[in-house]
């Protein structure tokens, strides 16, 4: 099992797939959203994490670490003035890096603080241990930075299996992966204290970032800092009351919640001297607060665009990410500027964290229908009966996969089996590339006798192995073939032109080759039925019959697929009464001998 995490800056979350579907599981305080904040307690107390440890950033923000992500896989000198001076310490590691908090822990120790938590509320809902997990980043995160994540993954026990980006992740959540043709999805990501935007182009089921732009310095908590002032200004309290300013802050944030389900809402707070404030908030007086923050976006967005080629009407689908999207007005924004609506779910905070429970389903195997990534170029199969095609693994399946069937022999006292391991979207075998064949012996059986396995693996790093097992005798073979995903693009596309060219006979190909084995098995019934039943056979019953089979030869030599198929028909049906004669005659003979007749 491969856990998905969503490292957030604001909030973090951690999920699993469950029976095929992936869920994501809550955290102590009841909610799958943790807060990514941690506290250190005076002395070497352990640190507290998550919604307790938020609370604790008002009364003691100097021991109280947030926005943690901000600074991971960074060198000191790289930090902006903001950034160096948050509410706790950050300083210069001796080698360049950075250190942060009452402890001077590096940002993947912290990191790995919150990571550990995730990991430890989620065993203990599960009641399993959790060793593998996909941690998401940014997009424009640069290789030290998911290095770094990476680590902090590490530090927390995990062995991180990928790391992903997020507007993938949410592309996945979404299931835009399953659409086939090509596609450009924009994600625009507004969380707490970031806004992301990203360009993703989707073809035949791997995303590609094209372009990301963002603001590090624009989010939701803006939109909060904005509100508390004006509450501010309308109160008039003193500057100095920290323990007053978080609180009117958290009041602030719930009635900004609210304002997003209704059209007006009372924000209460209760004073310590006794008296209390209420205030009416309705959505237009937080909306006029919030829109110069949010018109910081249009930049981004527009260079994004233009970096990737595109203009706003060219975007396919558009996905809104991040707890703030829930603003009516984020959303309203977001369609006008890209001119489509946008797809979106109830929760945008937690689309990122399923995608990445969906990756991990992937990795495991335990997600089979999506596409993404790493997939398929062309269908895998064998050769089968009459020189067809028979796919065990279709064209654009996830790696890695597993999938099987079980083969039987079309000629009596045949000894082995050829497996003919074949890749395209053609129906005859002849029509497909051959990547290699081998022989499986097997004890000799009559025709349909033996039972032969045939399983296709292909690891994360598409390399095929064919396992071909006698069932009777459990004798197996392991073949391994060349890379099952290594075509080019060029031969991939010939490939699919030539089988849409050629589809329809192609299916009269693959009609005639099944005709014709009905005919094999036909005649061969015929000519056993025949030999066996001399004293069944009524006068001219036996001419009638060979008359028939005759019919068939004939059809079956000229090629002919209609005529062939009337010929099997009619031999079918002449010989319908002597085969229920046969029946109960074996049937006779089988309860005289138990002593029944
Ligand atoms: P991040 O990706 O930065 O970790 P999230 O996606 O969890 O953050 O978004 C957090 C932000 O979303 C916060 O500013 C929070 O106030 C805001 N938010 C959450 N729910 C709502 C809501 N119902 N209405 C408006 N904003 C919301
Ligand atoms: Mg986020």
């Amino acid at each position: 099992m491969i856990a998905g995490i969503d490292l957030g800056t604001t909030n973090s979350l951690i999920g699993v797939m469950d029976s095929g579907f992936p869920v994501l599981l809550a955290g102590e305080n009841g909610s799958r959203l943790t807060p990514s904040v941690v506290h250190f307690p005076e002395g070497d107390a352990p640190p507290l994490v998550g919604a307790s440890a938020l609370r604790m950033r008002a009364l003691d923000p100097a021991r109280t670490v947030s926005s943690v992500k901000r600074y991971i896989g960074r060198r000191f000198g790289e930090l902006d003035a903001a950034e160096r001076s948050a509410p706790f310490a950050v300083e210069r590691a001796r080698d360049g890096g950075i250190l942060i908090g009452p402890r001077r822990l590096s940002p993947e120790q912290v990191s790995a603080i919150l990571l550990g938590k995730l990991r430890s509320d989620a065993e203990c809902t599960l009641g399993i241990e959790m060793r593998r997990a996909v941690i998401t980043v940014p997009a424009y995160f640069n290789d030290a930075r998911r290095q770094a994540t990476k680590e902090a993954g590490r530090l927390a026990g995990f062995d991180v299996e990928r790391i992903l980006n997020e507007p993938t992740a949410a592309a996945l959540a979404h299931g835009l992966d399953r659409g086939g043709e090509r596609r450009r999805v924009a994600v625009f990501d507004l969380g707490g204290g970031t806004f992301d935007i990203s360009i993703l182009e989707l073809h035949d089921g791997v995303f590609q970032v094209v372009s990301t732009n963002g603001d590090t310095r624009l989010g939701g908590d803006d939109i909060d800092a904005a509100l508390v002032s004006f509450l501010h200004s309308e109160w008039s309290v003193p500057h100095d009351d920290a323990l007053l300013l978080a609180r009117i802050r958290e009041a602030a944030i719930g009635a900004k919640h609210r304002l997003s389900d209704s059209q007006d809402t009372v924000l209460r707070l209760p004073f310590a001297s006794g008296t209390s404030r209420e205030m009416a908030l309705d959505r237009a007086v937080l909306e006029n607060l919030a829109r110069p923050i949010l018109a910081r976006a249009r930049p981004c967005c527009l260079r994004a665009l233009s970096d990737a080629g595109l203009a706003a009407g060219e975007i396919d689908d558009l996905l809104l990410v991040g707890g703030a999207t829930r603003m009516p007005m984020v959303r309203e924004f977001a369609r006008d500027l890209f001119g489509v609506d946008p797809l979106t779910d109830s929760n945008p905070d937690e689309s990122v964290a399923l995608g990445a429970v969906l990756q991990g389903g992937i990795l495991s195997g335990q997600v089979t229908n999506a596409l993404l990534l790493d997939v398929t170029p062309l269908s895998l199969g064998i050769e089968t009966f009459g020189g067809l095609m028979n796919v065990l693994i279709p064209r654009n399946t996830t790696i890695p996969v597993k999938a099987g069937e079980l083969f039987t022999n079309a000629v009596s006292g045949q000894s082995a089996m050829q497996i003919h391991v074949l890749q395209g979207e053609r129906e005859l075998a002849r029509d497909n590339w051959a990547l290699g064949r081998f022989d499986l012996p097997f004890v000799p059986a009559p025709k349909g006798g033996a039972r032969v396995g045939v399983q296709f693996e292909i690891d994360a790093d598409g390399i095929l192995r064919v396992l071909a097992r006698d069932t009777a005798t459990g004798l197996e073979k392991v073949v391994e073939m060349k890379s099952a995903v290594d075509v080019s693009d060029e031969a991939v596309e010939r490939m699919i032109s030539e089988s849409v060219e050629h589809a329809f006979e192609d299916v009269e190909a693959r009609r005639f080759a099944e005709t014709r084995q009905k005919s094999a098995d036909l005649l061969g019934a015929v000519r056993t039925a025949l030999t066996k039943a001399d004293a069944l056979l009524e006068p001219g019953e036996r001419d009638r019959i060979e008359v028939l089979a005759a019919r068939v030869g004939a059809a079956l030599a000229a090629e002919d697929a209609p005529a062939l198929a009337a010929a099997n028909l009619a031999l079918d049906e002449s010989t319908r009464d002597l085969a229920a004669r046969l029946l109960d005659q074996a049937m006779e003979t089988a309860l005289k001998r138990r002593g029944i007749l």
